[in-house]
């Protein structure tokens, strides 16, 4: 029988909204911090935490309701769940599926780590851009001081 069709209805029983799936397993949460979900929630969602998952070992999923992320809203999920596969529920069936694409550079979705960037200090708003050094595993360069950025502190630094 079609196994990944079950586990696939098994997590899209909502009416209408987004299902982010294959989030790394503990991830779940920073998902939603990075999608500003986590504040006053004013949209249900649900987390589905540490699945067994044949490629991953374990994942996460998140269900938003009543809410179709935007691609722009994806791409800052690559910078954490950079295999997250996305679909857009309506009326109970998949509508669409979308893909996070992280790109080349990150531009104004988080700022330079280090205090004494240049980037931070100017007199003229400067754009903040990361760019991608590396995809696996995932390091981030600032543009203006070429400094590689610190994974573990990244959403502290989330615009
Ligand atoms: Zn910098």
């Amino acid at each position: 029988m079609a196994a990944p069709e079950t586990a696939m209805r098994r997590v899209t029983a909502i009416n209408n909204g987004t299902v982010l799936d294959h989030i790394p397993a503990g991830k779940a949460l920073l998902v939603l911090k990075m999608l500003g979900l986590d504040g006053e929630m004013a949209t249900p969602v649900s987390l589905v935490m540490n699945v067994p998952s044949g490629k991953m070992g374990g994942k996460d999923i998140v269900k938003v309701e009543d809410r179709e992320l935007t691609q722009s809203e994806l791409d800052r999920l690559a910078l954490i769940a950079p295999h997250a596969s996305v679909a857009i529920i309506r009326a109970y069936n998949v509508a669409e599926k979308r893909v996070v694409n992280l790109g080349e550079e990150v531009v104004n979705v988080i700022s330079c780590c280090f205090n004494n960037c240049a980037s931070l200090g100017a007199r003229e708003p400067l754009d903040h851009r990361l760019k991608v050094a590396t995809h696996e595993p995932l390091s981030l360069r600032c543009h203006y001081c070429g400094r590689t950025q610190d994974m573990d502190t990244l959403v502290d630094n989330l615009l």
